[in-house]
């Protein structure tokens, strides 16, 4: 037989399809879709009955279907994805395709299903039928196989759609929440740590378009420092496709606060000038909230009343996505997302040079602007701000 043509299906959830949105949420995917598999070469994108389809249109494009794969996994908005060989629809070409498509796939599994839909009412076979047809060649093609109907490790499906016939083993598990830019824009504080790329993915997997401002603090923070947020922010591009970075130095504003204020307080009044630049970040950039990688009581910074008065530095609201999460909870996603091994590169950031020796974990806010009180803050975020530069972080083939 002519060699069989596999494309991918993506699956969008139901959820995104409720209220007038619908249109909107579609074409934000399939463009995501486009743009992803346009970096490994020729391939046509089309959105019908909740599925987006990713054609391989050349040789080169069918070799690098697996590659296109890996990429889609990590599209907000899907909530499943499969590989599926194409064939005509009539059941000659379905078996056909099944004995020569499937033996590869289910190598090493030992128990199956088959099971089967068709959109196509005008189909001679019922759906019983059609899972009947294809179970039997499965057997015949793959003698190691079983059918158990309770709990298979393979679900195999035949899908009568409107023009082609479809067949798949097994789909795997979409990036699941909401389109990229489905939900406003938000502005990410992205340090070089673990949490804040976490921090960065969760509001993008609820469909926040991410910016991110970052403070360094130079010559007492490194270039490799910088290097790595940019990796980080590089990272998350394959979530979000691309991504700004705006960098601000923060040397001046902790040379003053270490010289003039209260040790216990430097991170404390450091973190209020991050809210401060932030927030002014925020404004020029459209970005009606900002987003931290804190979590409740982590560290002396981020107990519930340092957290107030870090909040209070901010003019507009801070969301936490990480609140309520342990540590290892949070390394946990930073492996699966894939930010982990280079977070934990040993590099200083800006909150790790002058540390206080014994912070203040249960500060109160008037003593903090009171120490604040002992540098011209706003002189040095004008200084700070004029600091500013963006660099635009795209996803690579
Ligand atoms: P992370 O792993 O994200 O660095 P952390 O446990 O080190 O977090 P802190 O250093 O107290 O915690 O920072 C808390 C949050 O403040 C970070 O998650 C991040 O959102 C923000 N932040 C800290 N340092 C920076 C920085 N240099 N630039 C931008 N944001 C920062
Ligand atoms: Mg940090």
């Amino acid at each position: 037989m002519e060699r069989i043509k596999e494309i991918i299906l993506c699956k969008y959830g139901e959820v995104i399809l409720k209220g007038a949105n619908r249109s909107m949420f579609e074409a934000q995917l399939l463009r995501d879709v486009k743009r992803r598999a346009a970096l490994s070469g020729h391939f046509e994108v089309r959105a019908r009955q909740s599925t987006v389809y990713v054609e391989p249109l050349d040789e080169e494009a069918e070799e690098a279907v697996d590659e296109v794969y890996a990429r889609l996994k990590k599209v907000f908005g899907f909530v499943a994805l499969c590989k599926a060989a194409v064939c005509e629809k009539n059941m000659d070409a379905i078996l056909e395709t099944a004995r020569a498509y499937l033996p590869e796939k289910l190598a090493g599994l030992s128990t199956f299903k088959c099971e089967s839909r068709r959109s196509d009412k005008q189909f001679p076979l019922s759906s019983p039928e059609i899972s009947g047809e294809v179970g039997g060649a499965i057997l015949d093609a793959v003698p190691s196989l079983t059918v158990d109907v309770q709990n298979p490790d393979v679900v195999v499906k035949t899908e009568i759609r409107e023009e082609y016939a479809y067949i798949h083993a097994g789909q795997d598990k979409g990036a699941g929440g909401m389109p990229l830019g489905s939900a406003g824009k938000g502005l990410l504080l992205l340090s070089g740590g673990i949490d804040s790329p976490v921090a960065g993915y969760r509001m993008m997997k609820r469909g926040m378009t991410v910016e991110c401002v970052h403070f360094e603090s130079f010559p007492y923070t490194s270039e490799a420092a910088r290097e790595k947020v940019f990796e980080l922010a590089r990272e998350l591009t394959e979530y979000c496709g691309q991504i700004k970075v705006h960098v601000i130095s923060l040397t001046h504003i902790q040379e003053e606060i270490r010289d003039h204020c209260d040790e216990d307080y430097f991170t404390l009044l450091l973190r209020r000038f991050m809210m401060k630049l932030a927030s002014k970040s925020a404004e020029e950039n459209n970005c009606p909230v900002l987003v931290t990688g804190e979590s409740l009581g982590q560290v002396a910074s981020q107990t519930l009343k340092a957290m107030v008065c870090t909040e209070d530095a901010a003019d507009r609201p801070v969301f936490r996505p990480l609140v309520g999460m342990d540590k290892e909870e949070i390394i946990e996603v930073s492996r699966e997302i894939g930010t982990f091994d280079t977070s934990i590169l040993p590099y200083d950031d800006c909150c790790t040079v002058f540390t206080p020796r014994h912070p203040r974990t249960q500060p109160e806010l008037y003593k903090v602007l009171n120490e604040e009180k002992r540098i011209d803050a706003e002189a040095l975020i004008e200084e700070a701000w004029g600091t500013r530069h963006c660099v635009v972080i795209r996803q690579e083939a």
